[in-house]
This record gives C-alpha cells, sequence and structure tokens, in this order.
C-alpha cells in the first residue's frame, strides 16, 4: 500500500465581505489529493483536503516541504503497524520532519490540509464515514446523532444596513439554524450596539453570538462587554489578540457572559497556553481551534486530550471552519458543536448538499470519508483543480 501521488493547487474564495479585521477580496485557500495505489469499485482510492478560510493557501510550504518529505518516505513508513492503511499521526511526523518548535502560522496551515485529506484517505479505505471511524477508534463507539451548528454570519457588507441583517438571519432562521452569529468591530460601538439590538429584536439575545476577529484593545473589549451584557449574548468571541492571553483573562474577570476564542492558535501548544492564561472559565467558556488550520485532526486528538487532562470537557470545544471535517469531528468525538458557513465562502463552506439543519443542529450522514462526494459544488471545483 502507498501513495502514488499527492497534488495541489489553490483555489480562490474572495467575496466583498469583511470582518473587523481583514476583508475577504483576495482570500484563497489550499486544496489537495492523496491518491493511493488502494483500488475501490475499479478506480483509485483519493484522499481529499483544503485548508479553513481566513490564513489563504499555502502552497509553497507544501509544494517546497511537506509534500516532498511524503514522497521521499521509505515504503512502509507512513503505514500503520498491522500494515492494513495508513496512519495519519506517522504521515504527520513525516511531513512535519526537521521544523523547529513554535511559531505555528502558515506551517499548520499547510499540514492541516495535507492531514484533512490523509483522513478521508483513511476512512474511505476503511468504507467509512469519518466521523465513525473517529468514534470507533477514539471515542469508545460513541458519537451523536446530531451536532450543533451556528451560521458563522453578520459580515460588513459595502451599503450593507440593518433590514438586509435582519434579512440574512431571518434566512439562517428559515434553514433551520437556531443560534446565528454576526460580526463586530468595524463600526463604533453605538452602531454596532444598533446591529445587535436589530438582530436580538428577531432571535433573542440568547441565540445571537457576535464576533470582534481579534480587533479590540482591552478599554474597547471591556466597553463593549458592559454594553452588550443586557443582552445575555450566546458569547462574544475573539475580542482582543487571539495572543493576548491577558487581556482575554482580564476581560473574563469582568464580564460573565460566555467568551469564544481559538481560531487563530494553531497548535497543542498555543491552545494549551490560552487554557493556562487566558482566564478562560470552563463553566461558560468556548474554545474554537480549527482542525483545518492547526496541523490537522492528529493534532487536534491531542487538543482533546489536553483540555480534558486540565479539566475542561470536551463539550466546551466548537471548531471554526465551517467545514465537513468540523462537523465529522464533532459528532464522532462528541464535542459541543460545529460553526457553519451557508452563505460565505463557497463553494468550500458548510456541509453535504443533502444536510439539512433542524433547530440548531445537523446530522453527520452517511458519506464515506469526509464526504466531500456529497457536496457538489465543491467536489466538481476540487476535482477541476485536482483530480
Ligand atoms: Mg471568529
Amino acid at each position: 500500500m502507498r501513495i502514488t501521488d499527492i497534488r495541489e493547487a489553490t483555489a480562490s474564495i474572495s467575496s466583498n465581505i469583511q470582518n473587523a479585521y481583514v476583508n475577504f477580496s483576495q482570500m484563497t485557500v489550499s486544496v489537495i489529493a492523496v491518491e493511493s495505489d488502494v483500488m475501490r469499485h475499479g478506480r483509485p482510492v483519493i484522499g481529499y483536503g483544503f485548508c479553513s478560510n481566513g490564513r489563504y493557501a499555502q502552497g509553497g510550504i507544501l509544494r517546497e516541504r511537506l509534500i516532498p518529505r511524503l514522497t521521499a518516505a521509505g515504503e512502509g513508513a507512513l503505514l500503520s503497524d498491522d500494515g492494513g492503511n495508513f496512519d495519519p499521526r506517522k504521515i504527520r511526523d513525516t511531513m512535519l520532519a526537521n521544523e523547529k518548535p513554535g511559531g505555528h502560522g502558515d506551517r499548520a496551515v499547510a499540514a492541516g490540509a495535507l492531514d484533512m485529506a490523509v483522513w478521508d484517505l483513511v476512512a474511505k479505505i476503511e468504507e467509512r464515514p469519518l466521523w465513525r471511524l473517529l468514534s470507533e477508534r477514539y471515542n469508545g463507539g460513541g458519537h451523536d446523532e446530531r451536532v450543533m451548528v451556528y451560521p458563522g454570519g453578520g459580515y460588513y457588507y459595502p451599503g450593507k444596513g440593518l433590514d438586509r441583517l435582519q434579512d440574512e438571519m431571518r434566512g439562517y432562521r428559515d434553514e433551520g439554524y437556531k443560534v446565528v452569529k454576526m460580526k463586530i468591530g468595524a463600526v463604533p460601538l453605538a452602531e454596532d450596539l444598533g446591529r445587535i439590538e436589530a438582530v436580538a429584536g428577531l432571535v433573542g439575545g440568547n441565540d445571537v453570538a457576535v464576533d470582534a476577529n481579534g480587533r479590540f484593545d482591552l478599554e474597547t473589549a471591556l466597553a463593549y462587554g458592559e454594553a452588550m451584557a443586557p443582552f445575555g449574548l450566546f458569547w462574544f468571541e475573539e475580542p482582543g489578540d487571539p495572543l493576548d492571553f491577558e487581556l482575554n483573562a482580564e476581560l473574563a474577570t469582568r464580564y460573565s457572559g460566555a467568551l469564544a476564542t481559538g481560531e487563530n492558535l494553531f497548535s497543542l501548544q498555543d491552545a494549551r497556553n490560552l487554557i493556562r492564561h487566558g482566564g478562560m472559565r470552563p463553566d461558560r467558556d468556548w474554545i474554537q481551534i480549527d482542525p483545518a488550520l492547526s496541523y490537522g485532526l492528529t493534532e487536534y486528538l491531542d487538543i482533546i486530550q489536553m483540555i480534558e487532562g486540565l479539566g475542561w470537557s470536551r463539550r466546551c470545544l466548537i471548531p471554526h471552519g465551517g467545514h465537513q471535517l468540523a462537523l465529522a469531528l464533532a459528532a464522532g468525538l462528541q464535542l459541543g458543536g460545529s460553526e457553519s458557513y451557508p452563505g460565505v465562502f463557497q463553494p468550500f463552506g458548510g456541509f453535504a448538499d443533502d444536510t439539512v439543519i433542524v433547530d440548531g443542529w445537523a446530522e453527520p450522514g452517511e458519506h464515506m470519508g469526509i464526504g466531500m462526494e456529497a457536496k457538489s459544488a465543491m467536489f466538481a471545483e476540487i476535482q477541476r483543480l485536482v483530480g
């Protein structure tokens, strides 16, 4: 059993949306195919992956470092001990050989995309949905039949007023979502409060999450926290710089509502530092590490072990990214939920075409592997780019 080819390409997910920090006019993702010599139904089994939105494609790192290391690996070096499948951990260790510790940035994003393709391949060779494979291997067979999902939306668009914001949120409710999320921090506090009020008036403050995308200094985060407290929001996401743990910890002592952060932390070590130093409260706060940005599912398994070792429940984990990998993880490993992107970052955002959302819950489905073939517009683009 061996990997016969690894193909990568850059896909555009550009759009005219923006959050408090960036616009997405130039946004790209890396798309990867890992082809094996395992045959099913007369065709080679291929695993597919892509990096999550927001950090751009990582073709240079993939082409110059990660992929050549796998291509050069000796016969059998990437296989499970019994030789019956590929071993994602051996593959992870091989692709990251000779990489110094620390500085978990774009490299973690590149590895996350490649690792996604590897897990898709491994589950397809087992002829199982990934979430079932994860449940069996790592969760004693436990799994969730349905996963709490919420749409990451409420972006700032040119000329978007309160009416259009409300229309967007009404649309999510019509699609079956319960909790909705909106961006804050790109306009003055008073204007944002009007936006929050408009959405809370529609769906109820308890079902509104707000996301500042790391924009605020401590003073601004505290001012927002104080002004937003009466809404009883679902969570206040990424108030300050993702690596400013002191800011987060200080805010947590003064804002009694739930905080959520972690989508811009890219490693086990960074996640551990957040838990140790970020003041996050295990009885109410949410950790949003995205496996497709942070070395992949293999690293995420270690992150689950780490947070449980520090007294947290895995139910506090709700991965960022709104992709099928996160939904599979959440179902098979019984996490707290998954983000969803029904309207943005197309064609990569969101779940399989047949995924139905009911009262804010999604079922993971029975598609083999991660199930990208069942998200037709995305899969057509993946096939066009990497075959
Ligand atoms: Mg966010």
